[in-house]
């Protein structure tokens, strides 16, 4: 491989030199944070490095859930986190989905309106209507949106699934297709001018008065701001702030199903969907969280046993079915759900900590990200 000082001009000027904003990681928070960067500058040098040949953390390995929050899984948050903190999370969630639908024309990333069910296992204690109607009551009075969860009575017929007593409807979610959302949101920062340098991994950086001096794997290069986007890689800058936190995915072979949606269940530790024939379902950090505490793209084979069960017994009860493939993706977790947005000196800026609606949240702190500067 090339060092930076073995390049010709012409690579040197392009790529290398007199870059105004470098950005670490090529995922959902480093796209949107450049496009916001180049909407603001319309003609400084932006450039994002990338240790993998693709973006490889969460970005191109998630369910493509459109959402802002599950009833069980608000009620969960709203016992261990300050109230306001949570509907701040929130109101970052749906801003970033406005935005997000904004940027990313709906056929190009093939978006369903298809809204979202919170399915309630039978050992589960029920939500109280009440407390329903205080949660639509907030989203009213904090955002205008009406009727956010509804209760569904007719679910089982719908779709076919067993062992869940009770279901919640939110009209306001949605799915998309995550390798589109990610190819369209690449195109738009190379038709912005917007540079990557891909197979680069930042190894550290030093801030001085004006500028940033950033150490990669083929040498250093200059900046005059840097943007750590590394979301779960990002523990040795933010140590007790956040860890990483896998998180498995399987997707069947194709099969007659009557699913059509996006579901969760367990406060949102599982989550699964129709992808076309196929059903897409992940989760089950919440059986093993000390070993998901990890950045190796690893297979859990405790969780991977209790996916297939609850496809087997719960999603998709007496039907036969069989695993096409595996993955699994490194969100970022800590003890506060809002996402990390500040500037740890003058020129050094970071955007992590994501939890698991990236997808929603993404376009909003690329956006809060790009006004640091
Ligand atoms: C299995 C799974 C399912 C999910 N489902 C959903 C969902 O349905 N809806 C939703 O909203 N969210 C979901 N999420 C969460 C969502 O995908 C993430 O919140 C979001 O992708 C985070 O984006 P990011 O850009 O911050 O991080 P990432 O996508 O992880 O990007 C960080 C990038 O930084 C790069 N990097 C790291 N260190 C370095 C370095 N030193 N040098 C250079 N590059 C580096 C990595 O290679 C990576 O590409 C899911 C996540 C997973 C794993």
């Amino acid at each position: 491989m090339l060092r930076f000082d073995q390049l010709s001009y012409w690579e040197r000027q392009q790529f290398i030199e007199e870059n105004t904003f470098v950005i670490i990681g090529a995922g959902l928070i480093g796209m949107s944070t450049a496009l916001s960067l180049r909407e603001r500058y319309p003609s400084e040098k932006i450039l994002i490095l990338e240790r993998g040949y693709l973006p490889t953390g969460a970005s191109t390995k998630n369910a493509g859930f459109a959402c802002f929050g599950s009833p069980t899984e608000l009620l969960d948050d709203l016992n261990s986190i300050p109230e306001d903190k949570v509907w701040e999370t929130v109101e970052l969630r749906l801003k970033g989905l406005e935005l997000l639908k904004k940027r990313i024309p709906l056929d190009a990333m093939s978006y369903q309106n298809c809204g979202s069910w919170d399915l309630i296992s039978r050992d589960e204690p029920t939500i109280q209507q009440e407390t329903i109607d205080t949660l639509n009551l907030e989203f009213q009075r904090r955002f205008g949106y009406q009727n956010v969860y509804k209760r569904d009575l007719d679910f089982q017929n719908k779709f076919g699934f067993r062992g869940f007593q009770a279901a919640y409807f939110n009209a306001y979610e949605g799915a998309l297709d995550t390798g589109k959302l990610i190819q369209n949101l690449q195109q738009q920062c190379i038709l912005a001018g917007i540079q990557f340098l891909f197979a680069t991994q930042v190894d550290g950086w030093q801030a001085h008065m004006e500028h940033v001096v950033i150490e990669t794997t083929h040498g250093t290069l200059d900046a005059q701001h840097l943007f750590i986007c590394t979301n779960g890689f990002a523990q040795e800058v933010f140590p007790t702030e956040l860890k990483p936190a896998r998180a498995q995915v399987l997707i069947t072979k194709p099969l007659k199903h009557q699913i059509k949606g996006t579901f969760h269940s367990d406060k949102g530790y599982y989550y699964f969907r129709d992808i076309g024939e196929r059903i897409l379902l992940g989760g089950g950090r919440h059986l093993d969280f000390e070993t998901e505490t990890s950045t190796a793209f690893e297979k859990n084979e405790h969780i991977r046993s209790a996916l297939v069960e609850k496809l087997a017994h719960q999603i998709l009860p007496g039907q036969t079915f069989e695993i096409e493939q595996e993955w699994s993706g490194i969100m970022c977790v800590g003890q506060e759900k809002k996402p990390i947005i500040k500037s740890l000196n003058k020129n050094v800026h970071a955007g992590v900590r994501m939890g698991g609606m990236g997808v929603a949240i993404g376009s909003a702190v690329g956006e809060a990200l790009s006004k640091l500067v």
